[in-house]
């Protein structure tokens, strides 16, 4: 992962927070809950007591009203019938009623008993009273009857009739004050009977006046009696307002205790009511609450659920979509680097704009791509590079300008059967004439091995690397097919600091890339080379071969043409060769064929073409030098090899060669073909001529010696 990716926001982190988030909802709705719940519980338990007490309460005033009502009925038919049992019952209820009566009631109650009580003694008393109504009236009609008897008819008649009228207004009277309820009623009655008794004795009094005394006497008794009757009535008359009286402070006190009862069911009623309305207050609260919670958590996983699309689930996807496409792009990479472009964008946005595990991939997959682009670039371009140095030149573009490497050496295998190592690309070149040439490639300890070698970690690892003093090494060999081609060698100041050396090594590791990307175009290039050099060079001598000549020869005399210039044809030939090979056999003559034609290549320069055109001749053509110029190098040549050794196993031998030579000028009417026959001819000539020697064509002469060729 890139290590400077701002991985601030990660995923791990995100999921923390949304799962914290959670945490504190859930622990929120359960603190609420249980606090609803407690509140529910404990009010539960009040709301069960109170109604419970209330119930206590309703049965008991239920039970009281009932008593009162019964109590209340008893009294009405005591009143009505005075019966010792209704009393009884009142009794008998009022204890019944006392046990569930407060001590205030109690009291009432007592009171209301004591008034039974007097209730009591007034009822008696009435009735004794009423008792006396039928005798006292019974006592009226008698005398009045006696009356009649002894005086005459007449007086005896009104006083009868009187008498008969007084008793029955009495009567009435009585009746009235046993029916009626009213005490001004009552009132009233006194005073009639007051009247109908003042009136009857008024009246008896003057009629006894005119009676003689016996008949007074039984008028006396009249009176009397009247008086009785009258006091009888007017008895039960305040009896009955007394009892009235007694009676409304029964039903009053009644009336208090009823009241008392209603007064506490009102109450406890409105109780009731207030518990309902609570109880149902905290059902509606508890069932909003409820609701609320279910609503919150539903939008709470709604919210998580987003959360985690969107911050996780759709930009992985869209990134796994983007590397989807990224890969099948790289799978065709060389034709796609446009259409790559859009989707590099849209991961540096990515990278950019995400401060997570996401952004930190993407990050990395960018350089990743942009990586394999560069080296793919790399590649692409090299592989149009004609040959290794231009592939080399451009490594070393890469070493030294994109990854700030300026110091470094590449060195190659001349070519496989060679065991020679050589620098071929040196940064600086002021160095060059200070690197060891390996004669011996396996001497370099990364071309034996195979494996990285540096300084940094094990000093003085190489003895052959020559700079331990000033500098320290990272050799990275070219490793191809298991067989190592070169190595690159990176140098670096001895002593750089930590940090600077730990950015260069991090540059060589990238450096590795791009030589491993170049490896396989350079190992191509090499057989390239090889299969080209097979095709054109003779194997044995290492000289261009006729069939090379034929392919290049009309565009090397084009060019010539072009520059105006001439063609120096040297035609040479190794001298009774045939005998070498008969007296020491094959493998001599090719051991003294390959040193006199090395010796032709290093005299002649490096724009000459040297070939070899037949068993034991070599053709050479020479650029823009003209007959003497020719001749002069092919004199230098024949003394070279006149007076080379030839050091074989068994023997020193001296060879000898014979040189024809002509000149090739734009102007010429002949032909190249022509003029390398002229010279032939010439070496001819000089084999005729004694050997070891040049002769130089002259077109008269040649002419001439054609003419003499059977
Ligand atoms: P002269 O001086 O007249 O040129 O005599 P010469 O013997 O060199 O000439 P000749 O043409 O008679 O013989 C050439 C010999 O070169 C014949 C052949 O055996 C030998 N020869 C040609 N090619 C090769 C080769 O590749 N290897 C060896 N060992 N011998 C070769
Ligand atoms: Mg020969
Ligand atoms: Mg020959």
């Amino acid at each position: 992962m890139h290590p400077n990716h701002p991985k601030t926001w990660s995923f791990r982190k995100q999921l923390k927070t949304i799962i914290l988030i959670a945490i504190f909802f859930i622990m929120v709705c359960g603190l609420f809950g249980a606090w609803r719940l407690l509140q529910f519980s404990s009010s539960q338990g009040s709301i069960q007591q109170s109604s419970q007490a209330l119930h206590q309460i309703f049965s008991t005033n239920f039970d009281k009203t009932r008593l009162i009502g019964e109590i209340h009925t008893q009294l009405r038919l005591y009143l009505q019938s005075g019966k010792a049992d209704n009393l009884y019952l009142i009794q008998k209820y009022s204890e019944d009623l006392r046990r569930k009566l407060s001590t205030e009631e109690q009291k009432t109650l007592g009171q209301f008993l004591e008034m039974i009580d007097t209730l009591e003694i007034r009822m008696n008393s009435l009735r004794e009273n009423t008792k006396k109504i039928p005798q006292t009236e019974k006592a009226l009609i008698d005398i009045s009857g006696q009356l009649l008897d002894i005086s005459n008819r007449e007086e005896g008649t009104i006083i009868r009739s009187l008498v008969v009228g007084s008793c029955l207004r009495h009567h009435q009277l009585y009746v009235a004050a046993i029916v009626t309820s009213q005490i001004d009623a009552l009132t009233r009655i006194q005073l009639d009977a007051a009247d109908i008794f003042t009136s009857l004795d008024a009246k008896l009094t003057a009629l006894s006046k005119k009676l003689n005394s016996d008949q007074q006497l039984l008028i006396e008794r009249l009176k009397t009696a009247n008086y009785e009757l009258d006091e009888t009535v007017h008895t039960i008359t305040s009896i009955r307002i007394t009892t009235l009286e007694t009676q409304q402070k029964v039903e009053h006190f009644l009336e208090i205790l009823n009241a008392g009862v209603i007064e506490e069911s009102l109450t406890k009623n409105t109780e009731a009511s207030a518990l309902m309305n609570s109880s149902l207050q905290m059902a509606r609260t508890n069932l909003l609450f409820m609701s609320a919670s279910l609503i919150g958590s539903a939008f709470m996983f709604a919210m998580i659920a987003f959360l985690l699309n969107q911050r996780m689930i759709r930009p992985l996807v869209g990134f796994v979509e983007l590397l989807r496409r990224m890969t099948q792009l790289l799978a065709g990479l060389r034709g796609q680097q446009v259409a790559e472009d859009e989707n590099l964008i849209q991961l540096s946005e990515m990278a950019i704009s995400r401060h997570d595990e996401l952004g930190e991939a993407a990050q990395a997959v960018k350089m990743l791509i942009t990586r394999l682009r560069e080296l793919s670039l790399f590649r692409q371009t090299i592989e149009a590079d004609e040959s290794t140095e231009e592939i080399y030149a451009r490594l070393a573009q890469i070493f030294e300008y994109k990854l700030g490497l300026e110091r470094f050496v590449i060195l190659e295998q001349s070519d496989e059967n060679s065991s020679a190592m050589a620098p071929v690309y040196c940064n600086p070149p002021e160095l060059s004439p200070e690197l060891p040439e390996f004669a011996i490639a396996e001497h370099c300890r990364a071309k034996r091995t195979g494996l990285m070698i540096t300084s940094l970690e094990t000093p003085f690892i190489c003895k052959q690397y020559p700079f331990s003093d000033t500098m320290d090494h990272i050799c990275i060999p070219m490793l191809v097919g298991g067989h190592v081609i070169g190595v690159v060698q990176f140098l670096f100041s001895l002593s750089l600091p930590e940090k600077v050396q730990h950015i260069k090594n991090k540059a060589v590791e990238e450096a590795r890339y791009y030589i491993a990307e170049a490896l396989p175009i350079l190992q191509a290039k090499h057989l390239a080379q090889q299969l080209k050099d097979m095709a054109t060079k003779d194997p044995l001598t290492g000289l261009y071969n006729r069939r090379y000549l034929d392919s290049i020869i009309e565009q090397f005399v084009e060019g010539t043409i072009r520059r105006k210039s001439k063609i120096g044809v040297l035609m040479c030939d190794i001298d009774h060769f045939k005998r070498v090979n008969d007296l020491f056999g094959h493998d001599t003559g090719d051991f003294v064929l390959m040193q006199l034609a090395q010796i032709c290549l290093s005299c002649a320069r490096k724009s000459d073409l040297v070939i070899r055109f037949g068993g034991e001749e070599f053709l050479l053509l020479l650029p823009d030098c003209d007959e003497s110029c020719a001749a002069t190098l092919a004199e230098r040549i024949r003394a070279m090899i006149a007076a080379h050794k030839v050091q074989t196993p068994s023997r020193t031998l001296q060879q000898t060669v014979s040189i024809g030579v002509a000149e090739f000028s734009y102007a010429s009417t002949k032909t190249i073909w022509e003029i390398i026959k002229l010279a032939d001819i010439a070496l001819y000539q000089a084999k005729e001529n004694g050997r070891n020697q040049v002769l130089i064509c002259q077109d008269d002469s040649v002419d001439k010696k054609l003419k003499n060729i059977p």
